[in-house]
């Protein structure tokens, strides 16, 4: 019998600061203090200044947080913004919903973000923005899309929900565009115990427009100035989050040494490919995807000793349903195709523990070396 690992474990997280935890809960239940209030105010500037931003939005997830950042910049019926063809849903879902029109940017083949070689090509005067994807955890190319930004007067809004504290050649991701959308999904890597989501920016009237949008479009109770949405954060969420967000410099940290433990674990496997880290990328491994050809044979391999893993995601977005109209082919987004059949999301997660990791790695050497032997 191999050991059994779990894709994450939120729980083991949460006996590492249960006291915290307990104590911040029954505070906010003490106090009543469920909807905005002090709790919330608190957590905003705390994560502004975690993240280095000036001004923090929080909402009640990271779906709204996007669609919040794209209201605030003033989306437009027809206006063109440009996403990865490989992504969480929420990143295009919101561009249509905000009445915008989804153009998709094949994604590099190794690092899997906006590949920004593809990007002027796809720029025409309706083009307003991008949201690159810092996806699994690793920043997009964020000089070289800034750069196209700059020269195009596009906004950027960059979806973090993956890559809480990464960074490029030192600078923190969410820093480069003009505002930055952040999840704390309970399995993201700040997560909270249920939804909660926040928009950061540096600009002072774009952090008003948000924060109205999202408050029924007003800033204090009774003030309507536009329509908006109810999209918030609730007191007991911040106050975890709070407890939370001091550990998340040691958690990217456990992150990154399950992914060091792994990239040796795993070298040599025949057929198996590692992450790829671009140079001056500090990769904060919310996933540790890995590439195989026989992707579903080694998911069920692993399945059969208790080793959950992942795909994220199976489909690459231009390839769903909901794009159907849309109309793209495999070869509009080559790169984005292959993966979407080849990469397979192990178990990462701060606390893993050694024989975990040596588990999965034993397990997949297994697989591999026994498949290698089979052709
Ligand atoms: C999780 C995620 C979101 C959405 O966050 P929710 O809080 O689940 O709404 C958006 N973009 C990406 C890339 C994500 O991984």
């Amino acid at each position: 019998m191999s050991l059994p690992v779990p894709f994450a474990d939120l729980h083991a997280q949460y006996l590492t600061i249960q006291p915290e935890i307990d104590r911040a809960i029954a505070t906010v239940i003490r106090e009543s203090a469920f909807i905005r209030g002090p709790h919330v105010q608190r957590f905003e500037t705390q994560f502004a200044e975690a993240v280095g931003a000036k001004h923090c939005v929080s909402c009640a997830n990271g779906t709204d947080s996007l669609f919040i950042a794209m209201h605030g910049l003033g989306v437009k019926p027809g206006d063109e913004v440009i996403a990865p063809a490989h992504s969480w849903i929420s990143t295009t879902e919101t561009i249509t919903q905000a009445g915008g029109k989804v153009v998709f940017c094949d994604t590099d083949a190794s690092t899997y973000t906006l590949d920004a070689t593809q990007l002027e090509a796809l720029i025409t005067p309706r083009t307003v923005g991008i949201i690159p994807v810092h996806l699994y955890g690793q920043a997009a190319d964020m000089p070289a899309i800034m750069a196209i930004a700059a020269k195009h007067k596009l906004w950027v809004i960059e979806d973090c929900a993956q890559a809480h504290l990464a960074r490029i050649d030192g600078r923190m991701v969410g820093s480069f565009g003009n505002a930055a959308s952040y999840s704390f999904y309970p399995g993201k890597n700040l997560g909270a115990m249920g939804d909660a989501g926040a928009v950061t920016t540096n600009d002072a009237a774009l952090a008003d427009r948000m924060a109205m949008f999202a408050r029924h479009g007003g800033l204090t109770k009774g003030d309507h100035q536009i329509e908006g949405i109810n999209s918030r954060l609730d007191g007991l969420q911040a106050a975890i989050l709070s407890v939370k967000l001091p550990h998340l410099p040691a958690w990217t940290s456990g992150r990154q040494r399950v992914a060091r433990q792994y990239d040796e674990l795993l070298a040599g496997i025949p057929g198996l490919q590692t992450p790829t880290v671009a140079a001056g990328r500090e990769h904060v491994y919310h996933l540790y995807v890995v590439q195989h050809e026989r992707r579903d044979a080694l998911a069920a391999a692993l399945a059969g000793k208790n080793i959950q893993t992942a795909i994220n995601y199976p489909v690459a977005l231009p390839f769903l349903p909901a794009y159907a109209r849309l109309g793209h082919q495999p070869s509009d987004f080559p790169n984005a195709w292959r993966n979407q059949s080849r990469i397979l999301s192990l178990p990462i997660f701060p606390e893993m523990r050694e024989d975990q990791m040596q588990a999965v790695s034993d397990a997949i050497r297994e697989f591999a070396v026994g498949s290698a032997d089979a052709t």
